[in-house]
């Protein structure tokens, strides 16, 4: 996790660090770091909390230079405090480093540094591959900057595990190194200026022209010129990208929270996960994106699914939805599973990769271990610049826009749109009938409405939230799709809220669940009137019967159900295999309230970040 920001140029360094910082904060927020050099040396500002305490920090003291490396951090190694926070220096106090990623091996490097002498102030990985990095640069041969940029090489030989890093040296005025290896790292190239950036979003005020940095490259940037190189040798075939729409993190308008802003978008970023992407005519979905006709797409046998968290399951949501309409299997994984695990892969299997940021680091490690079996592996991704839509064989866009709050919601709902396109295309291209196909197009024609019609709802949710905010532990249940529907909702609820919630599937809880059922733990049931809805009802009584409380997720329309449930959170109807959409907008809503009656904060949670960039 962590953002990387890097400035070398003839303006101040300090603004446009603390500036280019803050819109990377989503990617951690325990402490934030810089280091600039002015003139005589480097010098370090560091403070634990969030970036603004930084600011305060370097407005009471500011630092004056044209060249310095920013952090804004996510602990892995150490906790929260001022003396952890990066930029780590080395042994001579004059090369300072920030960092991305985990040095697997930092306590045998340690001891071996310890030896030699180097003593260490952090509990920190990163401090060792400052120290690390000085000492290469101590015993190098090379001259002038290629001293640094061989010191970095050398260093990062001797290191296992992730990074993306960037260096200054005081004897060396004008160069910041980078490299990367799994952490993702992009230059910015300006008029007479240059950026390193952990992602294309720090740098929207100040350039659109980036290069994205390649794994296992190490670049020399200078105000004028930047040289990048890799083990195999100098890359010349540099391409200078234009990044459309820099994005920036979007103002919340009237809303007090970005996520309460997010769960009201949705009413449009379905509508763009969609668009363009029906075909009437067909009765099917076009998704060029796949980069696959319609011949290889009839081959496919089945389907896996990778993703960590929310996106994980939206995965699930797209398993009931492809088996459904396509009659494929479909197997999910937790990535971070699949990448070390041996789970046997049968022949033409088809792999996604879902991820929002499209740089979670155990998702890319994932489809890469199914591209090295030889599987293709298509990307589900919002940011089209990252690494997972980058590394991917095709994909699929979201476009739904800068998700800022932590908590996923619009990344989730364009998610299951995608997987319900997915399972729409296989479905026509085997046994689906051109009139379900219709009548599920019509459905999404209608969805923007209807989800504006469940958003309508959102102070009678509050009402539910005030009532049940104070309890310590909450059950979520659903069957079929609305399972991971039921897990989403309480991963929404532990995420903001701090509350421990558990999602099951509704008929386990007579498999033990129900153990934890008394007065004081309600339950969440959805029990929107689908196939199974008299078998839900028959778990909400097995509830009541132990004086459980349940607050039912249930269509509008529902009159059985409310002289039933203790509370309703209500949902308009739609097609059954689009009903999830909208089941999981009152889950969002509910966590939202009870974290805003618990006064947390909403949209940077504790211990949390929004993009997992370390394993
Ligand atoms: N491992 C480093 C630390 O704990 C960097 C973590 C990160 O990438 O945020 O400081």
């Amino acid at each position: 996790m962590c953002g990387i920001v890097a400035y070398v140029g003839p303006r101040d360094a300090q603004p446009i660090l603390l500036d280019a910082l803050s819109r990377l904060e989503y990617r951690g927020y325990d402490s934030a770091g810089l280091a600039i050099l002015n003139g005589k040396g480097v010098e370090v500002r560091k403070k634990s909390g969030r970036i603004q305490e930084l600011a305060s920090a370097c407005q009471k003291k500011p630092v004056q230079g044209r060249i310095g490396i920013s952090h804004t951090r996510w602990a892995t190694h150490g906790g929260a405090t001022d003396i952890n926070a990066h930029p780590h220096l080395d042994a001579t106090g004059r090369l300072a480093l920030v960092h991305n990623g985990v040095v697997e091996n930092y306590l045998e490097l340690k001891a071996k540094l310890a030896k030699a002498g180097h003593k260490f102030i952090s509990e920190t990985d990163t401090e060792i591959l400052a120290h690390l990095v000085g000492d290469a640069f101590a015993s190098s041969k090379a001259q002038g900057e290629e001293r640094l940029v061989e010191a970095v090489r050398n260093a990062i030989k001797q290191v296992q595990g992730t990074l993306g890093i960037a260096v200054i040296h005081s004897d060396l005025p004008g160069l910041v190194v980078g490299a990367r290896r799994g952490s993702p790292l992009v230059i910015g190239i300006g008029d007479g200026e240059n950026f390193l950036a952990s992602d294309t979003q720090a740098l929207a005020p100040y350039t659109n022209r980036v290069v994205i940095l390649q794994d296992q490259e190490v670049v020399a940037l200078k105000a004028e010129r930047y040289d990048i190189a890799s083990p195999l040798g100098v890359r010349s075939d540099i391409k200078v990208e234009e990044i459309e729409n820099g994005v920036t993190a979007s103002d919340k308008g009237s809303y007090p929270h970005y996520m309460l802003k997010e769960i009201f978008e949705q009413v449009s970023s379905i509508q763009n996960a969609f668009r363009g992407r029906l075909d009437h005519d067909g009765a099917t979905a076009k998704l060029g994106g796949l980069n696959l006709p319609s011949e290889e797409l009839r081959r496919i046998e089945r389907i896996a699914i990778l993703g960590c968290g929310t996106a994980l399951h939206a995965g699930m949501v797209g398993k009931y939805l492809i088996e459904t309409l396509a009659k494929i299997p479909v197997e999910t994984h937790h990535s971070s599973e699949f990448r070390y695990g041996d789970s046997p892969t049968s022949p033409h299997t088809l792999f996604f990769a879902v991820s929002q940021s499209g740089e979670t680091a155990d998702t890319l490690g994932a489809l890469r271990e199914a591209q090295r079996r030889g599987f293709p592996c298509l990307g589900v991704c919002n940011n089209v610049a990252s690494t997972i839509a980058r590394q991917s064989n095709g994909g699929v866009y979201m476009h739904s826009g800068p998700e800022i709050g932590v908590a996923a919601t619009k990344s989730f709902t364009s998610q299951v749109a995608i997987f319900t396109l997915l399972g729409l295309l296989l479905g026509r291209l085997h046994t689906l009938s051109a009139s379900a196909g219709h009548e599920i197009l019509q459905s999404i024609e209608s969805l923007p409405e209807k989800i504006g019609q469940a958003l309508s709802h959102s102070d009678e949710i509050k009402k539910v939230a005030q009532k049940y905010a104070k309890t310590k532990s909450m059950l979520f249940l659903g069957r079929l799709a609305n399972f991971p529907i039921a897990m989403e909702g309480a991963l929404k609820m532990k995420e903001i809220t701090y509350i421990h919630a558990e999602g099951y599937p509704s008929a386990e809880l007579k498999h033990g669940v129900i153990a934890l059922i008394d007065k004081e733990t309600p339950t969440v049931l959805i029990a929107t009137q689908d196939g199974v809805y008299d078998k839900n009802l028959g778990s909400l009584q097995e509830i009541k019967a132990r004086s459980g409380r349940v607050i039912a997720v249930a269509h509008e329309s529902d009159a059985k159900i409310k002289g039933l449930a203790d509370d309703i959170l209500p949902v308009p109807e739609t097609h059954p295999l689009l009903q999830p959409l909208l089941n999981v907008i009152p889950l969002q809503l509910i966590s939202y309230h009870v974290a805003v009656v618990l006064g947390r904060d909403v949209d940077k949670p504790r211990n949390l970040a929004k993009s997992v960039t370390v394993e």
